[in-house]
C-alpha cells in the first residue's frame, strides 16, 4: 500500500502539525486500522504517542466522510463497509489528522515558531498488517522558516514543492526531518557526504564552527577507516543546543543529537559531545544494522523485549570512549580516568549483585527508562556494565594480540551475510570463541549472565596500569534533591548508613542533633559529619515531623587514579590499549 503524507505546519505557535495522508485500498479492504507507533526505536519506554493525535478524519477521494473509530490507545479503524456512501466503489481515500509537538527530545517532535523538529514515530501513522513500501511526503514549509534537512531522500521536482521518499514505512520514521532557520553544513569522507545541521546555539568560548566540523570530520574519518566504508549513500547529524540538553537517536542514515550549550563550550564536556557523535554514529552500524533478533523489523505498538542491550549499548558505549581515544581527543590519561568513572559508578551499583546485564536488558522498558529510588539498589545500566564487560574483553583479547575490533568485524560479517535477520547471543558467543578461543568465550558469557564481582585491578596491572584508592570517607549514602533550601533525601543506598539506620527516600531532613539543616549544610556534609558517631536527624515523613537516629559509617572506597607503574612506557601502553589502527 502506497502512502502519500503530507505536513504542514499553518501555526507553529500552537504545537500542532497537520497530516494529510492520501491511499488507496483493496476493494477487498473492508476497514483500515490506522495507527500511531507507541515506541521508537532506540528509546525503550511506551510513550504512547496517540496521546497527542487532536483529531482524525477519513474521507473518500470524492469528499464523502467515512466512518472512524479509535480501537485501541493509537489505532484508528476506518470501516468502509459501515460507511453511508453513495460511491462505496470509490478506492481513493485520505485521512487526516492533527497531532501535538512540543516536547524537545530526540524522540519526540518538538514545534514552535522557532522550528518544527519531526520525530517521524511520534508523528506519522501508518497502517496495520500492510506492507507500506515507498511513501512519499510532501512538506509545505511555513513562511517563516527557509530550511528542511533530513536523511528522506529528496525526489523534488517543482521549486517550492518539497516532496520526499523512503523506501518503506521503517525507514521513512527512522529520518527526523528538521525545518527552520539553522545553521547547515558540511563535508566529504570516504566518498560520500555528511550533512549537519545546527539548531540553537553553543557558548562560544573559544570553539568555533569551524573546529567543530573539523572535530566531527575527524571522528567520521577515523570511523569509516576502521569500519571499512560507509555503508549509506548520504549521513545527516542534526544537532540541537541549549541549557540542558542531553540525549541522541540513532537512526540508519543520519542521528539526532542534543546536548547542553554551556557544557558544548567546555573542553570536557566538548568531549562528551564528541563521544556522543562517535556513539550516535557507530550506532548505524551497532543495532541499526547488526541487531539483536528482537529488534527488527518492528511492531510498533508492543515492547519489543531482548537480553541482547549488552551488545547494543554495552558494546557502542565501550567504542565511543575507544574511539575518541583512538584519535587523540583522549590522551592516555584521560582514556583511564574515563575507565576509572566507569568502574567507579560501577562499583558504586549495589544492583550489580542482583541483575546481570542480561536482565538489564531484559528489563529496559520498566527499569532503565523508569528509574526510581530503588533503580540502583536492584539494577544497573547495559550501558555501563555493557561498556565494561567490552573492555574486559578488549584487553584479554589485546594479550592474545587481537582486540574488540576483531568480534566488530565478525559481527559486521555476519550482518552483511544475512541483513535481513538480527542475531542471537549464541552467535555472538561463537565469534569470541573463534577469535579468542573456549576459555574467553566461557568467560564472556559468565560476565554477560553473572552478577559476581569482575577483578579490573589484576587485568589492568597485566598491562603495568596501577590502582590508587581514595580513602573511604564518613557517608551518609543518600542521593538529595533540593526544594527551595530544603533537603529531601531522593535515594538511599542499599547497605549505606541511611539504608541501615531507616532514613526513607521522600524524607526531608530538617535538622541534625537540633541545628537547622539547609542546602549549604549538605554541601559541607563532609566537614559534619564524623565516621562512627550517631547523630539524631529530625526528619519530616508523609507530613509527620519525628526523629531519626543515624550512624553515619565509611562510606564506599572509589578509584582516585589508575596510572601507568612507575618505570612502564606510557607511549607503549597507549599503542597497545588502542590496538590495530586503521592504514
Ligand atoms: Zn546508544
Amino acid at each position: 500500500m502506497k502512502l502519500q503524507y503530507k505536513l504542514s505546519i499553518p501555526e507553529p505557535h500552537t504545537h500542532m502539525a497537520n497530516i494529510t495522508i492520501n491511499a488507496k485500498r483493496e476493494s477487498s479492504d473492508n476497514y483500515l486500522d490506522f495507527f500511531i507507533p507507541s515506541w521508537s526505536p532506540g528509546s525503550y519506554l511506551m510513550r504512547e504517542y496517540g496521546r497527542n493525535i487532536r483529531i482524525f478524519m477519513a474521507h473518500n477521494k470524492l469528499g464523502e466522510r467515512l466512518t472512524t473509530k479509535q480501537i485501541d490507545k493509537g489505532i484508528f479503524r476506518i470501516d468502509f463497509s459501515a460507511s453511508d456512501l453513495k460511491h462505496p466503489e470509490e478506492l481513493e481515500f485520505s485521512v487526516k489528522y492533527e497531532i501535538f509537538c512540543h516536547e524537545l527530545t530526540v524522540r519526540t517532535s518538538h514545534i514552535d515558531q522557532s522550528h518544527a523538529f519531526i520525530h517521524g514515530p511520534s508523528t506519522f501513522m501508518g497502517v496495520l498488517g500492510k506492507e507500506m513500501n515507498s511513501p512519499e511526503l510532501e512538506i509545505e514549509i511555513n513562511p517563516l522558516w527557509s530550511k528542511i534537512t533530513t536523511g528522506l531522500t529528496d525526489i523534488s521536482e517543482k521549486r517550492d514543492v518539497f516532496l520526499y521518499s523512503a523506501a518503506d514505512y521503517d525507514e521513512f520514521i527512522d529520518c527526523p526531518i528538521e525545518i527552520g532557520c539553522h545553521e547547515t553544513d558540511g563535508f566529504m569522507s570516504h566518498g560520500k557526504p555528511h550533512e549537519l545541521a545546527f539548531y540553537g546555539q553553543f557558548l562560544s568560548n573559544g570553539i568555533s564552527e569551524t573546529k567543530v566540523k573539523e572535530d566531527i570530520k575527524k571522528v567520521v574519518d577515523h570511523i569509516l577507516a576502521t569500519m571499512g566504508g560507509a555503508p549509506y549513500d548520504r549521513y545527516v547529524f542534526m544537532t540541537h543546543l541549549a541549557p540542558g540538553l542531553f540525549g541522541g537517536l540513532e537512526h540508519l542514515n543520519s542521528t539526532a543529537l542534543q546536548y547542553c550549550s554551556y557544557e558544548f563550550s567546555q573542553e570536557k564536556g566538548y568531549k562528551g559531545w564528541l563521544e556522543l557523535v562517535a556513539h550516535e554514529f557507530f550506532h548505524l552500524w551497532n543495532v541499526k544494522r547488526i541487531r539483536p533478533l528482537e529488534l527488527g523489523p518492528f511492531d510498533y505498538t508492543t515492547e519489543a523485549l531482548t537480553r541482547m542491550h549488552w551488545l547494543t549499548e554495552g558494546l557502542t558505549s565501550f567504542m565511543d570512549q575507544y574511539f575518541i581515544f583512538r584519535t587523540d581527543y583522549y590522551s592516555l590519561e584521560d582514556y583511564l580516568d574515563c575507565l576509572k568513572a566507569n568502574i567507579n559508578r560501577y562499583q558504586q551499583t549495589p544492583g550489580r549483585k542482583y541483575h546481570s546485564a542480561e536482565d538489564s536488558s531484559f528489563n529496559s522498558w520498566i527499569k532503565l527508562y523508569r528509574p526510581d529510588e530503588n533503580s540502583n539498589n536492584s539494577s544497573v545500566s547495559y550501558y555501563l556494565k555493557g561498556g565494561l564487560i567490552f573492555l574486559v574483553l578488549h584487553m584479554k583479547l589485546l594479550e592474545q594480540g587481537k582486540g574488540v575490533l576483531d568480534l566488530v568485524d565478525a559481527l559486521w560479517k555476519r550482518y552483511l551475510a544475512n541483513p535481513k535477520v538480527g542475531v542471537v547471543e549464541d552467535e555472538v558467543f561463537e565469534m569470541i570463541r573463534e577469535i579468542g578461543g573456549e576459555k574467553l568465550r566461557d568467560d564472556f558469557i559468565y560476565l554477560v549472565k553473572g552478577v559476581d564481582e569482575i577483578d579490573f585491578e589484576s587485568l589492568f596491572n597485566k598491562f603495568d596500569l596501577v590502582f590508587e584508592y581514595d580513602e573511604a570517607k564518613a557517608d551518609l549514602g543518600i542521593n538529595v534533591e533540593f526544594k527551595g533550601d530544603r533537603v529531601v533525601v531522593k535515594s538511599v543506598r542499599a547497605d549505606s548508613s541511611a539504608h541501615k539506620s531507616g532514613l526513607n527516600a521522600g524524607d526531608e531532613i530538617l535538622s541534625v542533633n537540633g541545628l537547622r539543616f539547609l542546602k549549604a549544610d549538605y554541601d559541607n556534609r563532609d566537614k559534619i559529619f564524623i565516621e562512627n558517631k550517631r547523630y539524631t536527624l529530625l526528619i519530616s515523613r508523609l507530613g509527620h515531623v519525628m526523629p531519626q537516629e543515624i550512624l553515619v559509617e565509611k562510606g564506599l572506597r572509589s578509584i582516585k587514579s589508575i596510572k601507568v607503574k612507575e618505570g612502564a612506557n606510557n607511549k607503549e601502553i597507549e599503542t597497545k590499549l588502542k590496538g590495530s589502527m586503521p592504514v
